[in-house]
């Protein structure tokens, strides 16, 4: 495995594959990986000849008072971890390889960035789709993986892809879980025991909502009452948002009607912003497998 901290030798690597007629895919990354990052690169390395992972904890998506600096960094940890799991590249970038000069371009999807965790967020899927666009611009891949979990972003880099016409095809893979139902996430490192054994509440009131769902409720306020109903039993966890959307515009919907709609939940315990989603498919309303 190739470990890579500038763009010229990153383009020089991704041209020498592609002379070679190899496909490229790649898996944009904050680091401090785990088993969910592990999805991704597996379904990357199944779809692809090349698979390249970027670990960039980018400062433009965290807002002034948000953990920018308490992001936990494993370096090494990640690199041993891409290696064990037949990653051909990382590119590990520093800020200055990055962001040589203040930027005077961004990237703004419109209506899609300003909605639901944007709205709490202001600025963030700005700082998102630009060094997404900044990292397809270096990497040029043919494939680009993101997670369902960050449901939002991936909805975001779809259409920056979509609109700005780029190579790559944007594919989604489904949330990894730990054992308990909670959310594989870098930012689960920083809960403390305590909050960690209380973290599953955050799921189990989203499935609170999808059983309803399950017996025929279609109700987009009765379904969300379940979800903060099971929350408020859990004084530690602030229930910050708590969605029910088209899973295709992200507007927000009244009831669930004929094409899938998404339950969108971000949550505070402790210092720590929980982020989960799931899709409620009609058509699976009753017998579909567990989320
Ligand atoms: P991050 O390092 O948190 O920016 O995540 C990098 C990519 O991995 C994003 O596309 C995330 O959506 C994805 N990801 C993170 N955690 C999970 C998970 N538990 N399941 C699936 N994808 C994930």
């Amino acid at each position: 495995m190739q470990s890579i901290s500038t763009r010229a030798d990153l383009r020089g690597f991704v041209s020498s594959h592609r002379r070679a007629g190899r496909t490229v895919g790649f898996v944009p990354t904050m680091g401090a990986l785990h088993h969910g990052h592990m999805a991704l690169v597996e379904r990357c390395r199944a779809e692809n000849d090349v698979t390249i992972v970027s670990i960039f904890v980018n400062p433009t998506q965290f807002g002034p008072n948000e953990d920018f600096d308490a992001y936990p960094r494993r370096i090494d940890h990640d690199l041993e971890l891409c290696r064990s799991h037949g990653v051909d590249a990382v590119f590990h970038p520093g800020m200055q390889e990055m962001y040589p000069e203040p930027l005077r371009t961004v990237v703004e999807v419109a209506e899609l960035s300003s909605i639901l965790i944007g709205e709490q967020r202001p600025g963030h899927f700005r700082g998102v789709a630009t060094v997404v666009a900044k990292l397809l611009n270096i990497v040029e891949p043919d494939r680009a993986y993101f997670g369902e979990k960050d449901f939002q972003q991936l909805a975001v880099v779809r259409r920056m892809a979509f609109d700005l016409s780029m190579r790559a095809t944007i594919v989604g893979v489904p949330t990894v879980r730990e054992a308990d139902g909670l959310a594989a996430s870098s930012r689960n490192l920083r809960l403390t025991p305590a909050e960690r054994r209380v973290a599953p509440v955050v799921h189990q009131a989203m499935l609170d909502a999808k059983r309803l769902f399950e017996t025929g409720e279609r109700d987009a306020a009765t379904l969300l009452s379940a979800v903060r109903a099971r929350a408020a039993s859990e004084p530690s966890i602030a229930l910050l948002s708590c969605d029910l959307c088209d899973s295709a515009t992200l507007g927000a919907l009244r009831r669930v009607a004929d094409g899938p709609a998404v339950l969108l939940v971000t949550a505070r315990l402790g210092s720590v912003v929980l982020i989960d989603q799931f899709e409620l498919k009609p058509d699976l309303a009753t017998g579909g497998p567990a989320a």
